[in-house]
C-alpha cells in the first residue's frame, strides 16, 4: 500500500512515555512522528490521572486546613462550593500542561497525528484520522512508515462486568469531572486512586464507604504509615470493608443498591449516589495489533521489553503502563527516554547512546491523600518477608518544630538500612508533602548513602525535610555496628 509518511521513530500514544520518548529522540535529531487519538497531548496522567486528581486534592486540602483554624483563634465561614468553577479551574490547568506540550512538540518539530494507530507489519502502523482535523475526511486513514517504533499506549480503568451501565457508577476519569454531588459514595478498591477521589469528594461532603477484596487499604505501603492515614481519616467514612467483595449491583431511581459478600459485608443492600470503580487499569496491549508487527502481548495484555525497553521485535520498544507495573508516570517518563536514545544511538551509529538502559534501583510511589503518603525502595513489610535484617530510623513529626508550627505533627519520617552494607534500602513518610520529601530518600538510595551521609548532611531548619536528616541520625544511634 501506499505509505503517507515515513519517519525514523514512531511513537504510539503521547502520555508522559509517549510525549518524553517523542521529544527526547527529536532531541537527538531523528524525525519523529506522534500518533494519538485524542486532541489533547498528556495521555492519561494530563488529561484525567494525575494532573487533574491534583488539582481538586489541592482544593480539598486547602478547604480541610481551613476547617482547622478555628482551633487557631481564625475562624472562616462555610464554604460554598461552585462545582462547576471548581471543574473549570481543573480544566484549566489541564489545558495548560497539553497545550504546553502542543507548543513543545511544534518547536521540536514533532510531526503529531490525530488517530487511532493499528501496526499492519513491522514497519508500518495505519493511522484512522480523528474526525474534523485539517483536511482529513472521517474514515480517512494515513499510513506511517518507520524504522524504529515506540509503543506508549498506556492503560485504561478495569470496570467490574457485573456492575450496570448507569451515570452514577464511574470510573475516576467520570469521578473527575464533578458531574455528580453524591451525599453517599462508596469506593470500589481500596488503592490510591480511590483514596484520592475519596478524599475530594468527602470533603466536598460526601460520606464515603470503601470496599476492598484484599486486608489492607493501600497494598503496598507499610502498614504503620497506612495507620496515621487511617486514624485521621476514619471521620470521613461509615465503612470501611477489608476482605469484602461487591458482587452485585441494581440501579434503581432513588440510587444504586451494592450487595457485598465477605468479612466485612453488611448483610443487607446499601444504597449509594455515586459509585467509583477504582480497582485497577489494564494494558492496552491488546489494541493496536501488535501480532501484525510479531510484538508479543502476554496474557494480560503487558508486553514485556528488555532494560532497553525493546519487545521480542528489536526495532519496536514500549514503555509506560503498557509494559508492567507500577504504572506511574514517572516510571513512563524515565522509559520513554531510555526507549528514544537506543534508537537514536542505533540509528546514529552513537554507541553511548545505543548503550542507554533503564537502571532506577528504585520508583517512588505516593499517596496524595491528606496527610500524604510516600515509600521507596524496601519496605518494613517487604524486608521482613524477605528475611533482609535492616535497622530503622524513626523521627516523628511530633519533634519537628515545622510540623508542629504547622498544626500538623501527626507524622512520621522512616529509613531502612541493610544491616550488612549499612546502606539505605528504602524509606517511608506520611504527613503533609510527604511526596515532596521522599525524592531525598530515593537519590540516597540510588547513591549508595548510609546513615552518615544523610545524618551529617545539614538540613534547614525548620523544615520538614528536616525529619529525613533526623530519621538518620536515629538510626545511627541504633547502628552501633558502624565502622
Ligand atoms: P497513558 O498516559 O495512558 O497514555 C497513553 C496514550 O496513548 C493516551 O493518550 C491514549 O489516548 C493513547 N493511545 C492509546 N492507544 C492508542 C492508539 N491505538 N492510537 C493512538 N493513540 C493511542 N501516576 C503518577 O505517577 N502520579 C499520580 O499522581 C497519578 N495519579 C493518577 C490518577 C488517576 C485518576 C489515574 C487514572 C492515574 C494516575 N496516575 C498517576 C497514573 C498515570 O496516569 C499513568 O501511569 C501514566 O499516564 C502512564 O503513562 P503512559 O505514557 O504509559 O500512558
Amino acid at each position: 500500500g501506499k505509505v503517507d509518511v515515513e519517519c525514523d521513530v514512531l511513537v504510539l500514544g503521547a502520555g508522559p512515555g509517549g510525549y518524553s520518548a517523542a521529544f527526547r529522540a527529536a532531541d537527538l535529531g531523528l524525525k519523529v512522528v506522534l500518533v494519538e487519538r485524542y486532541a489533547a497531548l498528556g495521555g492519561v496522567c494530563l488529561n484525567v490521572g494525575c494532573i487533574p486528581s491534583k488539582a481538586l486534592l489541592h482544593v480539598a486540602a486547602v478547604m480541610d486546613e481551613a476547617a482547622h483554624f478555628a482551633d487557631l483563634g481564625v475562624e472562616f465561614g462555610a464554604p460554598k462550593v461552585d462545582r462547576a468553577k471548581l471543574a473549570a479551574h481543573k480544566a484549566k490547568v489541564v489545558g495548560k500542561l497539553t497545550g504546553g506540550l502542543a507548543a513543545m512538540a511544534k518547536m521540536r518539530k514533532v510531526t503529531v497525528v490525530r488517530g487511532y494507530g493499528a501496526f499492519i507489519d513491522a514497519h508500518h502502523v495505519q493511522v484512522e484520522l480523528t474526525e474534523g482535523e485539517g483536511q482529513n475526511k472521517t474514515g480517512a486513514t494515513q499510513t506511517v512508515g518507520f524504522q524504529r517504533a515506540i509503543i506508549a499506549a498506556g492503560s485504561q480503568a478495569v470496570r467490574l462486568p457485573f456492575l450496570p451501565d448507569d451515570p452514577r457508577i464511574v470510573d475516576s476519569t467520570g469521578a473527575l469531572t464533578l458531574e455528580q454531588a453524591p451525599k453517599k459514595m462508596l469506593i470500589v478498591g481500596g488503592g490510591i486512586i480511590g483514596l484520592e477521589m475519596g478524599t475530594v469528594y468527602s470533603t466536598l461532603g460526601a460520606r464515603l464507604d470503601v470496599v476492598e477484596m484484599l486486608d489492607g487499604l493501600m497494598l503496598g505501603a507499610d502498614r504503620d504509615l497506612v495507620k496515621v492515614w487511617q486514624k485521621l481519616n476514619a471521620k470521613r467514612f461509615d465503612r470501611m470493608m477489608l476482605k469484602t467483595k461487591t458482587v452485585a449491583a441494581q440501579a434503581k431511581p432513588d440510587g444504586i443498591w451494592v450487595t457485598f459478600e465477605g468479612e466485612g459485608a453488611p448483610t443487607e443492600p446499601q444504597r449509594y449516589d455515586l459509585v467509583l470503580q477504582a480497582v485497577g487499569r489494564a494494558p492496552n496491549g491488546r489494541k493496536i495489533a501488535a501480532d501484525k508487527a510479531g510484538v508479543a502481548v502476554n496474557e494480560r495484555g503487558f508486553i514485556p521489553v528488555d532494560a532497553q525497553l525493546r519487545t521480542n521485535v528489536p526495532h519496536i520498544h514500549a514503555i509506560g503502563d503498557i509494559v508492567g507495573q507500577p504504572m506511574l508516570a514517572h516510571k513512563a517518563v524515565h522509559e520513554g527516554h531510555v526507549a528514544a536514545e537506543v534508537c537514536a544511538g542505533e540509528l546514529k551509529g552513537d554507541d553511548v547512546l545505543a548503550k542507554s538502559a533503564f537502571d532506577a534501583r528504585v520508583i517512588p510511589s505516593v499517596a496524595y491523600t491528606d496527610p500524604e503518603i510516600a515509600w521507596v525502595g524496601l519496605t518494613e513489610d517487604a524486608a521482613k518477608a524477605q528475611g533482609i535484617a535492616v535497622t530503622k530510623g524513626l523521627f516523628p513529626w511530633t519533634a519537628s518544630g515545622r510540623a508542629i508550627a504547622n498544626g500538623r505533627d501527626e507524622g512520621f519520617t522512616k529509613l531502612l538500612f541493610d544491616k550488612a552494607t549499612h546502606r539505605i534500602v528504602g524509606g517511608g513518610i506520611v504527613g503533609t508533602h510527604a511526596g515532596d520529601l521522599i525524592s531525598e530518600i530515593a537519590l540516597a538510595i540510588e547513591m549508595g548513602a548510609d546513615a552518615v551521609d544523610i545524618g551529617r548532611t545539614i538540613h534547614p531548619h525548620p523544615t520538614l525535610g528536616e525529619s529525613v536528616g533526623l530519621a538518620a541520625e536515629a538510626a545511627e544511634g541504633s547502628c552501633t555496628d558502624l565502622p
